[in-house]
């Protein structure tokens, strides 16, 4: 096996990659987890009920990428899954992303008609057109297809990507803005949408069952580990520590927050739970209007658990923004001044290369699961 030794902190996705990747490659792994469990922003439980919850709410595994795809699948079972969400506009409930059928429901069948006609003259051959081409164009009943889909849909999870932009920064949103010509009413277009068929955590902890794998959980790492700036060495337990560290939590707290905690953006996720089969027609029922919550997910029409006579909603509050040391962070508010922050932090890290910021909120970037696992792939081959 050698004797080449890294470092994990965190296990999420990210870190769980990591670690069996690492294990796969020859390393000996020493992985910290904070938390008493694994699993991060995909960590799922159990309601009383009997039904396996998303704990942080519905993450879908969504990706063009086979080889992410065929890791998974080395750690459990997967069932195809189409993701279906259903907008709540009104006394409305139709298809998001917008098809045919929801221009006609929410606009009439006429002006439908004409909406299509000008969507297939001026988008020629485009089967999904973002909210920002609409509003670019020159024609007026598409550019104000494009205002109301600002106003009524990308209301509360509005993150730009850039000045200008409506579209959401993360890509397991970017459908939230586009228009379907056609009677399409999945989420995602991916060529691969599926789920683990014993869930997520199954998946990362079999990821973790391997002789050259070492996990710590309640172990905040920061308590074992320092960097010395000047020589830009790594300390584990107060001895240098020569391979590679992947570090997938936020960065400030690695510098005791000198430049001040990064900000997040955080939400509030409640379960209840039902004596009866179902509540909704859909997966997720996404109301962008509702000030107090912004999405009602069916766990069960996810997991396709079979239990009769029962089935739990998840709701999920608004984003708010947050700015809180010694918490952890939700997801990446993007804007200039945050990520201003962040550059000051990362110029720290420019001379220990053996410390490798990964995942989501350690790059301060919106990413999928396949684009952490894709990405740790990336990095684990340049090694
Ligand atoms: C609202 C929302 C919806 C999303 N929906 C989807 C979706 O539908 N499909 C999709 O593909 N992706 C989705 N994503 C993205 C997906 O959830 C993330 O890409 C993925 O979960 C990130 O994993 P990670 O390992 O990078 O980070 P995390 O899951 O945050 O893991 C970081 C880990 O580090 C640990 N940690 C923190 N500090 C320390 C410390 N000091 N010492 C040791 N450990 C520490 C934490 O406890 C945690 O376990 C969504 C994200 C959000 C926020």
């Amino acid at each position: 096996m050698g004797n080449k030794e890294a470092l994990v902190i965190g296990l999420g996705i990210t870190g769980c990659t990591a670690a069996r990747m690492l294990a796969d490659s020859g390393y000996t792994v020493t992985c910290f987890e904070r938390a008493s469990h694994v699993g991060g922003r995909l960590f799922e439980d159990v309601r009383p009920n009997g039904i396996r919850v998303q704990v942080y709410g519905p993450r879908i595994f969504h990706t063009d990428n086979e080889a992410v795809y065929r890791f998974l699948m080395r750690f459990g079972a997967f069932y195809p899954y189409r993701h279906r969400v259903l907008l709540s506009f009104e006394d409305k409930t139709v298809p998001l992303p917008l098809n045919t059928h929801s221009l006609e429901v929410l606009f009439g069948e006429n002006h439908a008609h004409q909406l299509l006609i000008r969507l297939q003259t001026y988008f020629p051959g485009k089967k999904r057109i973002s909210t920002d081409e609409l509003i670019r164009s020159t024609d007026k009943m598409l550019i104000d297809l494009g205002r109301f889909m600002i106003d009524n849909i990308l209301t509360l999870r509005v993150n730009r990507r850039s000045p200008g932009s409506f579209i959401p920064a993360d890509d397991s949103y970017k459908n939230d803005a586009m228009i379907d010509i056609g009677t399409d009413d999945c989420y995602y277009e991916d060529s691969i949408q599926a789920m683990p068929m014993q869930g997520f955590m199954p998946l990362m902890e079999s990821m973790l069952a391997h002789p050259a794998i070492s996990v710590y959980l309640n172990m905040d790492a920061l308590s074992r580990i320092s960097i010395l700036e000047n020589s830009a060495k790594i300390l584990l337990d107060g001895v240098p520590f020569n391979g590679p560290v992947i570090f997938t939590p936020s960065i400030d707290r690695l510098f005791d927050y000198r430049f001040g905690a990064i900000p997040y953006r955080a939400t509030k996720v409640a379960f209840q739970d039902f004596d009866r089969d179902f509540c909704n027609e859909s997966a997720v029922i996404f109301t962008p209007k509702d000030p107090e919550c912004v999405r009602i997910t069916e766990s069960k029409q996810i997991t396709l658990q079979d239990i009769d006579g029962h089935t739990t909603i998840c709701t999920e509050t608004p984003y708010h923004s947050m700015v809180k040391a010694h918490t952890e962070p939700f997801e990446p508010e993007l804007n200039e001044e945050n990520l201003a922050l962040l550059g000051k932090y990362m110029d720290l890290l420019q001379n220990c290369s053996s410390l490798i910021p990964l995942g989501r909120m350690a790059l301060y970037r919106n990413m999928s699961i396949a684009e952490s696992i894709e990405q740790v792939m990336q990095t684990i081959a340049s090694l």
